[in-house]
């Protein structure tokens, strides 16, 4: 062990985040550090965040997780991407599917053939009949990529959708078999060095102190020790993204059980719904500004298709990032460092990404700013494509049917999301800022199905004869078809619960 090595590592908050953040840390050093997490069962938890993207395969991947006894033990479905209604106008509908539109054609991406066969051929059907993920999740089919016919392996993967709450606890038997100690006690107070304002130890209410060289504050929303102790600041983006609420309830399990969420825009927000195996999760996030609580609620409950198993939760935020989410000897994981609406189920996504940037970038106890500087670097960048991606979904509606949307229609958006939207427009290409993150597909999927219609494509599609073009793609979703035709039911593939 080097002579700096980091000797204790204190973890405030056992959320998602929480445990999320020690079940690698554990793997990884649990034997030679000692891995404290402090949590308070009388604050609680978030209790949302239940669809997440194909990422957290590769946590749950790293960490060994056993596929079938994950799935059975957070009563997991499987999610194939999100089903949009109503956003761009009333009566839209179509998938984010999680995979691509088949593959490239003499080198050239997929969609951009499809939008010269669009302007020439009056039926052509929507772009999302040659993504697998979107037709499997239309007809509610599931199987392994690795299962499905050879010429379609490539073109799809998955995600899952789960009970936070038991994920939460999963990874927490899995990180303190490995190590991790479980402290309960309420957080009052944070000790810091008085030259360094390094955070040296956190009071309990009872008088404990418990110290430490470094601190991940996984606390939520409170953000104890990032904002609270070192006073980091904030980069608030509500102006760009204006709901503010959100209100959460269980529902009843009602068939067929869908291997994607959905997501309905409403008056002045969207609904989630999220099918799991022993029930629904639901929500509604919206703008206070722009319609009631009561209003807002009254939404939710008329949105449900199975009854409502308890009063809906209300929840408030700020939609942002933590200006830095490492400081000095303290990092911020989870929505202590920031939240983004749950529209593309990223904030799971971003603990995965902070985990793994954090056990890569891994201090001693000099805590080399250089180190705190990159992790920030790339946190921001995520964080920020994230929010255009979202800012996307509001910016290209054509609603003008309430006030809020008149206003999402008109609000200023950042540069960076203006430049990807013109290029777009006008070429039909797509630019990635963040490669980590959404890809082409992802981008396409949603220009095209919140409305765009690009004035070019690339010119080298011009080469191949129409006819034939036509033909290959009537092939192709063919083939698509009748390969989530021979899969099984989504419901019946989860009842064998059969091994990744
Ligand atoms: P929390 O769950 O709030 O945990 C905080 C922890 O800190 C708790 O253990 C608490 O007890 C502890 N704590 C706080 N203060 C103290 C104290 N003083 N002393 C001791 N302990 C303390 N993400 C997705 O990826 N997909 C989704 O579909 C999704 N949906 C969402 C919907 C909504 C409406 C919201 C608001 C969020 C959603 N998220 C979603 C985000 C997701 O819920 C969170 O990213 C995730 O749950 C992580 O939360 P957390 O662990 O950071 O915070």
């Amino acid at each position: 062990m080097q002579q700096n090595a980091i000797r204790k590592i204190v973890i405030v908050g056992g959320g998602t985040a929480g445990w999320m953040t020690a079940a690698p840390l554990a793997q990884r050093l649990g034997r030679r550090c000692e891995i404290v997490l402090v949590e308070s069962p009388e604050i609680g938890t978030i209790g949302v965040g239940e669809a997440t993207l194909p990422t957290i395969r590769f946590y749950n991947s790293v960490l060994g997780l056993d596929h079938a006894d994950f799935v059975k033990k957070t009563q997991a479905t499987f999610k194939l991407g999100i089903e949009f209604k109503d956003w761009g106008h009333v009566g839209n509908r179509f998938f984010h599917g999680f995979g691509d539109f088949g593959p490239l054609l003499n080198g050239i991406q997929p969609h951009h053939y499809w939008l010269r066969l669009a302007r020439t051929f009056d039926q052509m059907p929507a772009m999302d009949n040659w993504s697998m993920a979107s037709v499997m999740a239309r007809t509610n089919k599931f199987a392994m990529p690795s299962d499905a016919q050879p010429q379609v392996t490539d073109a799809f993967t998955f995600g899952y959708q789960f009970d936070a709450g038991l994920y939460a606890a999963y990874l927490r038997d899995y990180a303190m078999a490995r190590g991790a100690q479980r402290i309960e006690g309420k957080i009052t107070g944070v000790d810091q060095h008085p030259e360094t304002g390094f955070v040296t130890a956190v009071r309990l209410d009872d008088g404990r102190a418990i110290g430490g060289d470094l601190f991940i504050d996984c606390s939520g929303f409170r953000a104890l020790l990032i904002e609270g102790a070192l006073k980091t600041g904030y980069d608030d983006w509500s102006e760009y993204l204006p709901c503010n609420s959100a209100l959460a309830v269980p529902s009843a399990r009602v068939a067929p059980l869908t291997p994607y969420t959905r997501s309905t825009a409403k008056g002045a927000g969207w609904l989630w719904r999220i099918p799991l195996q022993h029930r629904t999760g639901n929500g509604h996030v919206y703008s206070n500004a722009f319609t009631t609580d009561e209003q807002a609620r009254q939404d939710l409950l008329d949105g449900l298709d199975g009854a409502a198993l308890d009063e809906p939760r209300q929840l408030r935020f700020v939609t942002g990032k933590r200006k830095k989410s490492w400081v000095k000897n303290v990092v911020a994981i989870g929505l202590s460092a920031g939240f983004v609406e749950p529209l593309e189920s990223t904030s799971i996504s971003l603990i995965e990404t902070a985990t793994g940037t954090l056990l890569e970038l891994f201090p001693d106890r000099e805590f080399r700013p250089e180190l705190a500087n990159e992790f920030n670097r790339l946190i921001n960048s995520r964080y920020e494509s994230i929010r255009d991606f979202i800012i996307m979904h509001y910016k290209l509606t054509k609603r003008d049917d309430t006030e809020f949307w008149r206003h999402c229609a008109n609000m200023k958006i950042p540069d960076t999301l203006a430049e990807q939207i013109e290029l777009f427009r006008e070429t039909g290409r797509v630019t990635i800022r963040d490669r980590d993150s959404f890809g082409l597909p992802s981008f396409v999927s949603m220009f095209v199905g919140l409305g765009i219609e690009p004035k070019r494509y690339d010119p080298f599609v011009d080469e191949v004869d129409i006819r034939q073009l036509h033909g290959h793609f009537a092939g192709l979703r063919d083939l698509i078809a009748q390969a989530a035709a021979k899969m099984p039911d989504h419901a019946a593939f989860l009842a064998s619960n059969p091994k990744a």
